[in-house]
């Protein structure tokens, strides 16, 4: 076989479709977040960073950096083991008995990103119990989407957000058979808010386990970060709460919390938990210090919801096309996979702007978009700069027009 032939095309219909990734090549510089380098063609340029999810700027935290740094030089730079031969170092102990605090559980585990964490509790769950069948929102995550396929088992996509949908496709199934809902809390592309409590109540009623995956909102929302379970006060109903430590709290991992004999289940059987790695201490130094400093201080959660709710208002008024979305998540639609690269394009080389398109596959073909995330530390200046800079290129290529 021609096997670069075969990669070449592979990535020439990619290029087709509009669909390419570039990345850009970005020097974070701790301290001045949102603001970054940018090494261009050109050489460094700064940019304002309108698309990180390090949500509230806690990647340059001081008491972050300082517990990283402290870590750094009492245990050195990697973890040494897996969890089960050498890796388990006290930090991981500990923030594996905050998280379960955190989420009102009696137990957690580390995985070494959200991605696996969802993969691997995904597949190793659904297969421990026999004749399982999973219901998955039809807008779940890819990793959700994995470890559901992973476990070979039978299932049910119900309708994105819909309580009705879900109860029908499950009452049509076995009563007797082991069931799991997994769904998220906060959809990180549209920014909607899934109706919590009356998953729980059908999950309730068929005898379900729940499965949440509150990644775009643990650290963000509720009265100590636990996100929108514990916002709802529906946390206690919800199996297993998964999350990261790589978006709101700034540095790097995933966990699930729960019962103690699910996580020891989990602990027990998950290849993708027992065959790695485990998190290098360091980081998860950072991510203790981020939880505790988030379960205490309101500063960032209230300072957070005030600027996505500025920006929302300054983009309406500018007649621009805002989705709706009643979370921290801010899209504006362009519907058309080559303007919205295009713009991006031209918002970083022109104004010092950057935005990462978000095109097909990650969202449907003309809902292509841009998701801006304002972080307590975006200024009303870098917000003017912004609306004035998406006007102008708006105008210049006609995008509503141009994208009916
Ligand atoms: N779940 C959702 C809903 C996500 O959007 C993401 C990542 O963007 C993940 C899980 C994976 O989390 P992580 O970035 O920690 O791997």
């Amino acid at each position: 076989m021609d096997f670069d032939q075969h990669f070449r095309k592979a990535l020439a219909q990619l290029k087709t479709e509009g669909n390419y990734r570039v990345f850009a090549d970005l020097e974070r510089q701790a301290g001045v977040f949102p603001r970054a380098m940018r090494h261009g063609p050109n050489g460094p340029v700064e940019v304002v960073v309108w698309c990180s999810n390090d949500y509230l700027g806690m990647g340059q935290h001081p008491k972050v950096l300082a517990a990283m740094m402290e870590a750094l030089g009492k245990s050195g730079a990697g973890a040494g083991g897996t969890r089960n031969i050498s890796g388990t170092n006290h930090y991981h102990v500990l923030l594996e008995r905050e998280l379960a605090d955190l989420h009102g559980k009696d137990g957690a585990l580390l995985f070494t990103s959200g991605y696996v964490s969802n993969e691997a509790t995904l597949s190793t769950l659904a297969r421990l119990l026999p004749g399982c069948i999973v219901y998955s929102d039809e807008l779940n995550h890819a990793s959700m989407i994995q470890g559901i396929r992973h476990s070979r088992v039978e299932k049910r996509i119900f309708r994105h957000s819909d309580p009705t949908h879900l109860a029908s496709l499950m009452a049509a199934d076995d009563p007797g058979a082991p069931k799991l809902v997994a769904f998220e809390s906060v959809y990180s592309m549209d920014g909607d808010i899934a109706p919590i409590a009356q998953i729980c109540d059908v999950a309730e009623h068929f005898g379900a386990l729940t499965y949440l995956d509150e990644v775009h909102a643990v650290g963000l929302y509720g009265a100590r970060g636990g996100g929108i379970s514990e916002r709802d006060g529906v946390a206690s109903r919800v199996s297993v709460i998964e999350g990261t430590l790589g978006k709101a709290f700034g540095v790097m991992g995933g966990y699930i919390t729960g019962d103690a004999l699910l996580i020891d289940a989990v602990r027990s059987f998950a290849p993708g938990f027992i065959f790695t790695t485990s998190l290098p201490p360091v980081l998860a130094a950072g991510a203790l210090a981020s939880v505790r400093h988030l379960k205490d201080s309101q500063v960032e959660r209230t300072r957070h919801q005030e600027r996505a709710a500025t920006l929302k208002r300054m983009i309406a008024e500018a007649g621009l096309p805002l989705m709706a979305s009643p979370s921290h998540i801010v899209p504006v639609l362009v519907g058309d996979a080559r303007l919205c690269k295009l713009a991006c394009d031209e918002l970083l080389e022109q104004h010092g702007i950057y935005i990462q398109p978000i095109n097909y596959p990650t969202v449907p073909v003309r809902t292509e978009r841009i998701r801006l995330t304002p972080s307590p530390n975006h200024t009303d200046d870098m917000m003017r700069d912004l609306v004035h800079a998406l006007r102008e290129v708006w105008r210049r290529h006609d995008i509503r027009r141009a994208a009916a």
